[in-house]
């Protein structure tokens, strides 16, 4: 559960921190009172060097729509208690519907970089949306507002929302596509576009309340600093396929083990000959549930990709002995449990394909082992080194015991 949430817990807490600072921003000093309104411009230029370093195009589209907005309020609207000038009504009828607009935009599209041509074609439309917002600013043009923003039901609940029915419903689209994209991907960016989406809401709703303007730009533009900091971090230390701490991850973790600890090897047996039956795509489909199931091991083991079809669970804290209990609940789940092949999960190879095609009932499940060894931190094997291998040289045993099974160093289960 915390894991499957893992991507909304710095969106939520920042936010959470900025609903409750907002109170106390009456208190600072008047002086230091013009640090506070440049804090968003100066994140939204670190989020903005950082996602065209690491080419995050959605996250640089999300940042420029939050620098318009901020920029519009702070110069032209901030000291206002509403939209109480034509000029005033125009921009905030404006950009409550270009920002959740083009949130939703980002929250559906997919990353295609920043100067890529798709990422120039984005920046454009931007550019365009922009250019027919200032016309009709310019221009009075009231009626074109006025028209994207009718109301559309009576109902009296929606009547306390200062922003229109159509701002809530692009909202409640853009909020609800990137909360889904978050969580079925386990996307920190995801996560990012549905933290600032939900402080765009916040900042449109209250925009008159003194203070909130800042407070949520400042707040969007961390959770999206922090979102790429947060996807960099996991492409280096997470494995992309099966979302598990990688080898890297693993190799920081060996010298922090302390003198009592276990370590075992996960291997799929006969995984080529697995590929070579239901193709490599069903490999991967397979290699992602067995890394589901290893990733829920108990025992507080911590499970890693160490490359391949191959896993590596520490267990911090214990012996063979112990840690072996928990394996052989693992072996025995993965080993029951048989995964269903949908259609487009026939085998690659046409000859094959023809020969399942043309039977009536098809196998729609499959099923596969692990092997394990496992070893511990002692006399024997003082080095997270020496540990591995040990494991290693037991999994290999357990293969030639005949697979599917668990070995310990030095002596057989
Ligand atoms: P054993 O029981 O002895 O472990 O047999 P095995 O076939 O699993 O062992 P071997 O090391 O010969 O083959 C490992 C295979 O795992 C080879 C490769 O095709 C497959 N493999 C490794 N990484 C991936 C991956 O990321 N995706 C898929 N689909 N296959 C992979
Ligand atoms: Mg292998
Ligand atoms: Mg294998």
């Amino acid at each position: 559960m915390f894991r499957k949430i893992s991507p909304l817990i710095i969106p939520g807490a920042i936010l959470v921190a900025a609903w409750l600072l907002l109170p106390r921003i009456p208190l600072i000093h008047p002086e230091k009172m013009a640090l506070l309104t440049s804090a968003p411009y100066l994140l939204i230029a670190v989020g903005m060097m950082l996602s065209f370093h690491f080419r995050r195009g959605r996250i640089f589209i999300v940042l420029t729509l939050f620098a318009f907005c901020y920029h519009l309020y702070a110069s032209r609207l901030s000291g206002l208690t509403g939209p109480t000038t034509p000029e005033a009504w125009l921009a905030f009828k404006g950009i409550t519907i270009l920002l959740p607009f083009n949130l939703m935009i980002c929250a559906l599209m997919n990353e295609k970089g920043v100067l890529t041509k798709a990422g120039r074609m984005r920046l454009l439309f931007l550019a365009l949306q922009g250019f027919i917002f200032w016309l009709t600013v310019r221009n009075n043009l009231q009626g074109f507002w006025v028209r994207l923003t009718e109301k559309l039901v009576p109902w009296p609940l929606l009547d306390h929302f200062s922003v229109s029915q159509e701002t809530i419903i692009l909202f409640l689209a853009a909020g609800g596509i990137a909360l889904w994209r978050a969580l079925s991907r386990q996307s920190p960016i995801d996560g990012g576009v549905f933290g600032s989406t939900i402080a765009a809401f916040v900042l449109l709703n209250w925009m008159w309340v003194p203070h909130v303007p800042v407070a949520l730009s400042a707040a969007a533009a961390l959770i999206l600093v922090i979102a790429i900091i947060q996807d960099s971090h996991n492409m280096a230390f997470r494995d992309d396929l099966t979302k598990l701490p990688s080898r890297r991850a693993l190799n920081e973790q060996l010298p922090c083990l302390g003198s009592r600890y276990a370590i075992a090897m996960v291997d799929v047996d006969h995984f080529k000959h697995f590929n070579d039956n239901y193709g490599h795509d069903v490999g991967d489909q397979v290699l992602k549930m067995i890394a589901s199931k290893l990733m829920d091991v108990t025992g507080r083991g911590r499970t890693f990709r160490y490359g391949g079809e191959e896993f590596t669970i520490i267990f911090p804290g214990k012996g063979v002995e112990e840690a072996a209990q928990h394996l052989e609940k693992l072996r025995q789940v993965v080993a029951e449990y048989q995964m269903y092949l949908r259609d487009n999960d026939r085998p690659k190879d046409d000859g094959r394909g023809k020969g399942r095609r043309s039977n009536k009932r098809p196998e729609r499940y499959v099923s596969v082992t692990v092997s394990i060894g496992v070893a511990e931190a002692g006399a024997h094997f003082t080095t997270p080194h020496e540990v591995i291998k040990a494991a290693d040289e037991a999994l290999y045993k357990a293969k030639n015991k005949g697979r599917n099974q668990v070995c310990s160093a030095g002596n057989s289960r």
